[in-house]
């Protein structure tokens, strides 16, 4: 094949995969088509990676393949892990996104130096910085998240000062290998200023606030890989990288608005530590509690019920029991629905993923602001493994954390059930005075079980 043909069908390559990758997003925003969604962007992935294995600039493969099987190598590992550590691991997915595009600039660099022009080096130091920085950071959020590190805010006097110092010395380090990138000596001082910032950045940010980080440092990843693809002239890399940069940023923003923060009291606030105090004040109240027995008969008596899924779902794998409990309720006429809160889980579309896992119809799942208006006239709202996302302290309580964060509004029910192991608060850290109500039944237990013996009543046993 002469070159230029060779050329001409790995750009078209590389354009099929660009469409490829913008209707994988697409589709990945409803759970009808989200799995047509991964599909796409498995296949945009293999074929980009393809068109570019095709370059005749590759002039040895021997190092390629060695990187693909440590690559293999650590990739199948991850992809095994269990649903409710997909966010450390996509953390960690970042972190070496985020590696390989400040390695690749660092190898720029070193290439073209002392011919790296004034444009080439502002654009290979700015892909040089978000890469460092994205990399050291999520590596401390994948920490956080596995509790390897403390999940609370680390903070001290002056934190806010130290680490934008840092960021700035950072950036007039690159400002000053721009004006001279002959400077080689400074290059390596900015990675290693770069690297300390992603530290700084996110030490001081609490576990509850870590999926947000996640999606503003994949966002960051994101935009490193399409500065990247400026630097390589690599037009795939600037679309498949833009892509990702922006989706990330707009799911950081979802995630502030469903929990009523800014970006700047995410990233600055050290959100979580004031909680554990204001969860040993709660004083002693009674609470009222059930057995699987009266749960199923109240169930039974219902003519509409909304289910509320959370982590605690998660946490107990329950979601296939949830999906015998529709079906047994729905064939005695029950309307059985469910109230899925934007944050409900670890991640944003937790929820959903886990009920769709189960064949639980999607036109079941209803959002939050929908069903807030239906839960006055509903009998029974069932709350199963959620906490946060159902505390009516988000509406009440002004002196709260989560004061102002939009909550299923579930005490709005006639009845209140609450599946859960304990008193424990959950990811907030927080009481829930939801469970102290005259109309809240507590149905303490595991969720997988509890669910389970309720279906096994509903079913006289038979199951
Ligand atoms: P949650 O507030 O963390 O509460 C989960 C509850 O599940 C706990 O109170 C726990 O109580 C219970 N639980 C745990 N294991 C259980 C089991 N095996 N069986 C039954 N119950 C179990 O969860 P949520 O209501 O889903 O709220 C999510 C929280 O994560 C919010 O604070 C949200 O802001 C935060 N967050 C989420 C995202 C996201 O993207 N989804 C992002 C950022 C922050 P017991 O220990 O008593 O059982």
């Amino acid at each position: 094949m002469s070159p230029l043909v060779t050329q001409q069908l790995i750009d078209s390559t590389y354009i099929v995969a660009a469409v490829l990758f913008i209707l994988a997003l697409k589709w990945l925003s409803s759970p009808v088509s989200a799995r047509r969604g991964v599909l796409a962007g498995e296949i945009a992935a293999a074929l980009a990676v393809g068109a570019t294995l095709c370059n005749p600039e590759v002039v040895q493969y021997k190092w390629i393949v060695i990187a693909l099987i440590i690559g293999t190598g650590i990739g199948v590992p991850l992809g095994m892990v269990r649903m409710t550590a997909v966010p450390q691991r996509t953390a960690l997915s970042h972190a070496f996104g985020a590696l390989s595009a400040a390695m690749i600039g660092i190898a720029e660099y070193y290439v073209g130096v002392p011919h790296v022009t004034r444009f080439g080096m502002g654009e290979i130091g700015l892909e040089v910085i978000i890469g460092s920085l994205t990399f050291t950071g999520s590596l401390i959020a994948a920490g956080k998240l596995q509790e390897i590190l403390p999940q609370r805010p680390i903070t001290y006097k002056g934190q806010n000062i130290v680490s934008l110092s840092v960021l700035a010395a950072a950036i007039l380090i690159a400002i000053a290998l721009v004006v001279n990138p002959n400077n080689t000596y400074l290059f390596p001082i900015m990675v290693v200023v770069a690297l300390v910032f992603g530290v700084l950045l996110v030490t001081p940010i609490g576990g509850a606030d870590m999926p947000t980080v996640i999606s503003l440092l994949n966002s960051y990843a994101g935009f490193s890989a399409a500065l990247l693809g400026f630097v390589l002239n690599s037009k795939v890399l600037v679309v498949a990288g833009a892509l990702d940069g922006s989706s990330g940023f707009i799911l950081s923003v979802i995630m502030c608005k469903a929990m009523n923060r800014s970006f700047t009291n995410v990233m600055f606030g050290a959100f979580g530590q004031v909680q554990a105090a204001a969860a040993g004040a709660a004083e002693e109240r009674t609470v009222r509690s059930a057995s699987p027995e009266e749960a199923a008969a109240i169930l039974a008596a219902a003519s509409s019920v909304v289910v509320v899924p959370g982590y605690g779902m998660a946490v107990a794998q329950a979601q296939h029991k949830v999906r015998e409990l529709f079906d047994v309720l729905t064939k005695k006429g029950v309307n059985v629905t469910f109230g899925i809160h934007p944050v409900a889980g670890r991640m944003p579309g937790h929820m959903n993923v886990l009920l769709a896992e189960a064949d639980i119809p999607y036109d079941r799942l209803r959002e939050m602001d929908d069903i807030n208006s239906d839960l006055p006239q509903t009998d029974v709202a069932l709350i199963i493994g959620a906490n946060d996302v159902t505390n009516p302290a988000a509406r009440t309580d002004q002196s709260s954390p989560i004061y102002g964060m939009p909550i299923l509004d579930v005490d709005k029910a006639r009845t209140v059930m609450v599946i859960k192991r304990s008193m424990s608060p959950g990811f907030a850290g927080i009481d829930n005075p939801l469970y102290y109500l005259d109309k809240t039944l507590m149905l303490f237990g595991d969720a997988k079980n509890f669910v389970g013996e309720i279906v096994r009543e509903l079913t006289g046993g038979h199951h």
